[in-house]
């Protein structure tokens, strides 16, 4: 993929001067800055507007944190490497010690597939995500959120709550303080950050996935210009993956992304349960603010008033009944 040796001359006058700069420049968690935008060349003014002021909503929401750089990208191939290149500036000029190497486009993503770029993939794949970067072996932690112009477009109504999804994946990240240690494989199954947010052996998205999605509906559904019926329409739509999830045998907290069926959708009906029966607050501020002190399972035991595993048995009998008798819950 990416050859070349990575020891070659560093001597040890620079790595000195590095641990210096990390030391300085490291930051995590709330703060008062306000997010970077950075957008390829062919993502019209427009479209910046709008994910801005859907991040800016976000934030007024659930609060400010970071540090947060926003990369929109585009559908064309050359405004894309250009923002590549946008990106290995960026990331060389705040952290001295980021390896351009690797971690920087490299090869041919986008012809041969051989080699790899940041953004290469979101214009044929589209979609949104975040990316946390606190790893002990950087000098600059940030959190890269990342929208593109299909699935959704900038054009759907879809949009908006996408980027309210994964600006709640910030908060959710930005909760937890704790690196992410070099020695792990780069499998974020195994990650240590990962064994805080969703507990057990079995690394999944639960309720990473779960919560943003719900907190995203959620509060999208009460914004001023949106339909009553919003919330209850979404949630109908998303009981679909009920009967396939019921019908696999697999607990919740296995469910990887690939699943027949739609795992977020049934990840997101649990955190709609676990509201119902608690509040939107004990989630969303108690739960999430818990984890790096008591670890996923006492956080979750704490709050829900009993173990994850019980609350997933009482949601399978409670998730079975007809759709109308779930969609009370909704608000
Ligand atoms: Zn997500």
């Amino acid at each position: 993929m990416c050859g070349g040796t990575a020891e070659s001359d560093f001597e040890p006058f620079a790595e000195e001067t590095a641990t210096t700069v990390l030391e300085k420049s490291i930051f995590w968690g709330a703060t008062d800055a306000k997010p970077e935008v950075y957008a390829a060349e062919d993502v019209s003014q427009a479209t910046i507007d709008l994910t801005v002021e859907w991040v800016n909503k976000a934030i007024s929401y659930w609060g400010n944190y970071g540090p947060l750089e926003i990369w929109i990208v585009g559908s064309g191939k050359e405004e894309t490497i250009a923002l590549d290149d946008k990106w290995c500036e960026v990331r060389t000029e705040k952290d001295p010690t980021w390896n351009e190497q690797w971690d920087c486009a490299n090869g041919d993503p986008y012809e041969s597939g051989n080699g790899w770029s940041p953004f290469y993939r979101y214009i044929t794949d589209g979609g949104a995500a975040v990316s946390n970067y606190i790893r002990e072996d950087i000098g600059y932690y940030f959190n890269a959120l990342i929208m593109s112009s299909k699935y959704p477009g900038p054009e759907e109504e879809d949009y908006k709550p996408v980027v309210l999804h994964e600006y709640f994946h910030v908060y959710q990240q930005t909760n937890l303080s704790i690196p992410e240690s070099p020695d792990t494989d780069g499998d974020w199954r195994t990650s240590n950050r990962n064994v805080y947010f969703n507990g057990g052996e079995v690394q999944v998205p639960f309720l990473m996935e779960g919560g943003a999605e719900y907190m995203a509906q959620y509060w999208y559904s009460m914004e001023p210009d949106v339909d009553l019926g919003y919330l209850k329409r979404v949630m109908e739509y998303k009981a679909e993956a009920i009967n396939p999830y019921l019908n696999s045998g697999k607990s919740l907290r296995e469910l990887g992304y690939d699943e027949e069926f739609n795992s977020y959708d049934i990840l997101t009906w649990f955190v709609a349960y676990l509201i119902h029966n608690t509040s939107e607050e004990t989630f969303r501020v108690d739960f999430w603010t818990q984890i790096e002190n008591l670890g996923f399972e006492k956080a979750f035991e704490t709050n829900f008033g009993k173990s994850a595993d019980d609350m997933i048995n009482e949601f399978d009998l409670w998730v079975a009944q007809p759709v109308n008798l779930l969609l009370e819950i909704i608000p």
